[in-house]
């Protein structure tokens, strides 16, 4: 199957309106203050590696944002601004929806799903013309599809105890992990307050070759937003990555999912491709801080099974599967299954199995399709460090007898957990 992609029809180009050829709507590139400061410390155009893996990484915040984890105001002029270059008449009069105190729809469906709403029906092709498809797997069988949502990870500095637990693998722990794991690279989907809260682990996101995505500032639903609200929430995202990386991503994942065709209007005007997944790990529900009560084993059994489903060619496909790099539950899994993966699948960041080579606005940025295992250069800046803080990163070492996957593991030594490995995978 092709993916018709509005993203390859720009290369990268600096334009501030791009008309497209097709019929789509036009899409902008936002516009930053001229007095927003430069990006230091990172690499302009894509860097193949070798990568900085350091464990030190500046923990400076970016000043001049809204208060993180909470929805942004709507009022700011620059909010303002990028709200008035939207046309309106391109934006579907969808209702802003309702959740409960337990987060369950009022109302979960609209007549014949004539918005394209996911959280309803998982559509992904929008009914208005003007919006390209939404992309939610890979087109090439045998391909694994990679991404992480919820970063970049930050250290924990108001619990003790949290801290102790967590910051080990805070970012770079899961980007060190990747570029010594076969040069791996992925599509991160980054929320916006995390960026503010830690730069420099964006900085690395981008210099170790992965793409860039926006996941919003305060992670809601986004179609309980109004239209404002949904610009807020985009722009603060797309301004803190420019402001920490020096790109403005062409791409963003609603939390959850949760998109309807007014939502998707406003983001493909602000030059954002909508990218879902079809497969889920349901990672970010296992017990950690930030996390739920699912069962890792029940994660593990995922995994296995989808393996196990290409091997014995159950499954011909190739798909996108939703990982992220939330808390130690989830880097753990990940870092645990990453090298049976890639034993098994052609693993590859999940817009480079959609052919994408240009996620940013800027000019000199040309992604590879494929996962390209040696690294060529050494260009690698060094990032502008004003304080420090270290992190330990957790050392495959010897297999805790009886652990199985994490949860019960313990870091890369849950990774070794022979039993899981040899459970039932061929
Ligand atoms: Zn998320």
């Amino acid at each position: 199957m092709l993916i018709a992609n509005a993203l390859l029809l720009v290369a990268g180009g600096a334009a501030q309106v791009y008309a497209a050829t097709s019929t789509l709507a036009p899409q902008f590139s936002p516009v930053f203050p001229s007095s927003m400061p430069k990006a230091t410390g990172v690499v302009t155009s894509y860097n193949p590696g070798p990568y900085d893996t350091t464990t030190k990484l500046s923990t400076a915040r970016l000043s001049g944002y809204p208060e993180a984890w909470a929805s942004p105001p709507t009022s700011s002029a620059e909010v303002k601004k990028v709200y008035n270059m939207i046309d309106w008449t391109k934006v579907p009069n969808a209702p802003v929806r309702k959740q409960d105190s337990n987060g369950n729809w009022v109302n979960d469906s609209d007549e014949n799903d004539k918005y394209c709403w996911w959280s309803s029906t998982n559509c992904v092709n929008p009914r208005a013309s003007y919006l390209p498809p939404d992309i939610y797997t890979c087109p090439n069988n045998g391909d694994w599809g990679l991404n992480y949502d919820d970063g970049p990870f930050n250290r924990y500095d108001d619990d003790e105890d949290e801290a102790a637990l967590e910051n080990k693998y805070a970012e770079p722990a899961l980007y060190n992990f990747l570029a010594k794991t076969n040069n791996q690279k992925a599509s991160l989907f980054y929320i916006g307050s995390n960026v503010v809260n830690y730069p420099a682990a964006a900085k690395r996101g981008l210099n170790d070759g992965h793409h860039l995505c926006v996941h919003t500032w305060s992670h809601p639903a986004m179609t309980t937003q109004t239209n404002a609200q949904i610009v807020a929430e985009l722009y603060w995202t797309l301004k803190a990555i420019k402001e920490a990386t020096g790109v403005t991503s062409r791409c963003w994942r609603p939390p959850q999912g949760d998109v309807d065709d007014r939502v998707r209007a406003i983001a493909h005007q602000m030059g954002l491709r909508t990218i879902l997944w079809d497969l889920d790990t349901n990672d970010w529900d296992m017990p950690a801080p930030g996390g739920g009560s699912l069962s890792p084993a029940k994660v593990d059994k995922d995994f296995k099974t989808w393996i196990n489903n290409f091997k014995s060619g159950k499954d011909k496909k190739g798909h996108i599967v939703l990982e992220h790099e939330l808390n130690s539950a989830t880097v753990n899994m990940s870092m645990f299954w990453m090298p049976k993966l890639q034993e098994t699948f052609n693993v590859i960041p999940a817009l480079a199995c959609n052919g994408i080579q240009n996620p940013y606005w800027e000019e000199g940025w040309v992604y590879p399709t494929a996962n390209v295992a040696q690294p060529t250069n050494t260009a690698t800046p060094t990032g502008t460090k004003t304080t420090t803080s270290a992190t330990s990163v957790p050392t495959p070492g010897t297999c805790t007898s009886g652990s199985y996957g994490l949860g019960k593991g313990d870091g890369y030594n849950g990774a070794c957990s022979a039993s899981a490995m040899v459970l039932s995978i061929p």
